[in-house]
């Protein structure tokens, strides 16, 4: 990674730099051009305010050595003075040359031409003179070409510099960047006092929470692996205690009672592989299992006339209210969740108390269900842990209900499956009340 950035930091520096050269080259050559136009206008422009300029002594000037070269030509084209030719007469007619046609036709005329070699260009301007002869001024330059060529030695020192500087600046600029990512990679634990530009926070914040939850579940899952033991250990040593009993004939004429105990925590033990099945399927799955419209009041009626017999034994008074109100959502689930909710309102109840489940609607739509009961309650510092597995507040008491400590834990799963919210109010002594609201 840093490699790559490095490298491909280099290689738009790299490109900027050649751009840039090249074109202040082409801007200073288009600049050079112009000058030497303007230079050659200029001469032209003051020979020509010169009167009767064939009568002037041009021998005078040494124009090989200014590398201006003057040439007057007839209207008809002849040359009659060349400063760089001795013998004009060996010249050819001049009439055709684009600079001489343009200046006998409008009066000035300019133009530059390649020389042989390619290495020079020579610049032209021509001008019509009163006696109707065409004055012309000309000078050879570098070619392009030449001018790169001559600067060629700066341009390759220049250039080797700049390399040298952004690779530094490169270097910087990639520790920089990526630094903070490895450290942070190093040791996710330490990544508070990892020093961060302002563009990474997002990202620093993401990670340290995404980690903590990573940590934090596995926690939960050691946690529940050792309850998980524990729970189906104490059951077992039951039954296997027990039937080591009848097996060794020390039954003594409890075999009976030895019998029910083992089916009592046989069924305890399935119970129990039953919700930690549940749990883990509801954990896994990113799917919610089929949602449809489901009719709560309805479900709520099958799980009360179920559990009436139940709520008979405890010598409860369960009961319904409300009307047919529909949700979308998984019935298996909303069924285990009224279940759930009910059966506990009734196991955790007192002799003579009552069970009311209420279904209905706010005037903002949404659909809730609560569960009240007139039993023992919960006190307030056990409210906020009753939904994590395996909490009990009385543990004895759960048990002896056939409780797993699990229900709850299900109820919450459910409830987030169903984008829901789950609010407990609860006084100890005087009963519970669980209202699950269902959004819109
Ligand atoms: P359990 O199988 O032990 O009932 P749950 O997860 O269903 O487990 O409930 C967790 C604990 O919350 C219970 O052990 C009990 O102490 C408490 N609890 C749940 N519902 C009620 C209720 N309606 N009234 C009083 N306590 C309750």
């Amino acid at each position: 990674m840093r490699k790559k950035i490095h490298r491909q930091l280099m290689g738009i520096a790299l490109v900027a730099i050649c751009a840039t050269l090249f074109l202040t080259l082409a801007f200073f050559y288009s600049q050079f051009v112009k000058q030497i136009n303007e230079d050659l206008r200029s001469y032209a422009q003051i020979l020509k305010t010169v009167e009767h300029i064939s009568d002037y002594d041009l021998s005078q000037y040494n124009y090989q050595k200014d590398s201006v070269r003057v040439t007057l030509i007839h209207a008809d084209g002849t040359v009659w003075y060349d400063s760089r030719v001795e013998d004009v007469s060996t010249m050819d007619n001049h009439a055709m040359r684009e600079e001489v046609a343009m200046a006998l036709q409008t009066g000035e005329g300019e133009s530059i031409r390649k020389s042989a070699t390619l290495a020079e260009y020579n610049f032209y301007y021509a001008i019509l003179l009163a006696s109707g002869d065409v004055l012309r001024i000309g000078q050879e330059a570098a070619s392009p070409l030449l001018v790169i060529i001559n600067a060629l030695p700066a341009l390759f020192l220049e250039l080797l510099l700049l390399i040298v500087v952004c690779g530094v600046a490169a270097k910087v600029l990639t520790n920089h960047l990526v630094e903070p990512i490895e450290q942070m990679a190093e040791n996710l634990n330490r990544i508070d006092g990892i020093p961060v530009y302002e563009e990474l926070e997002p990202f620093v914040e993401m990670i340290t929470r995404q980690h903590m939850d990573i940590m934090k579940s596995a926690k939960m899952r050691q946690e529940f692996t050792a309850n998980v033991s524990h729970e189906l250990k104490t059951p077992l040593t039951s039954i296997s205690g027990y039937a080591e009993l009848i097996q060794n004939h020390m039954a003594n004429g409890q075999e009976e009672r030895f019998a029910t105990e083992i089916h009592r925590n046989a069924s305890r033990l399935l119970t129990l592989i039953n919700d930690i099945i549940r749990l883990s399927e509801l954990d896994g799955t990113e799917q919610d299992g089929i949602m449809e419209t489901v009719d709560l009041y309805e479900l709520a009626d099958v799980c009360v006339s179920m559990l009436q017999l139940n709520a008979d034994k405890h010598e409860v008074q369960l009961s319904l209210i409300g009307e047919s109100q529909k949700i979308i959502g998984n019935r298996q689930m909303l069924d285990e969740l009224l279940y759930n909710l009910c059966d506990n309102a009734i196991r955790y109840n007192k002799k003579g108390g009552l069970v009311q489940v209420k279904i209905g609607r706010y005037d903002s739509g949404e659909v809730y269900v609560s569960v009240e009961d007139t039993g023992i309650g919960i006190p307030a510092e056990h409210q906020e842990r009753i939904f994590e597995r395996f909490y009990r507040v009385d543990k004895g008491r759960s048990k002896e209900t056939g409780g797993t400590g699990l229900g709850l834990a299900i109820v919450k799963h459910i409830v987030s499956k169903h984008e829901a919210d789950i609010k407990v109010e609860s006084t100890v002594g005087f009963g519970t009340k669980i209202k699950v609201i269902f959004p819109k």
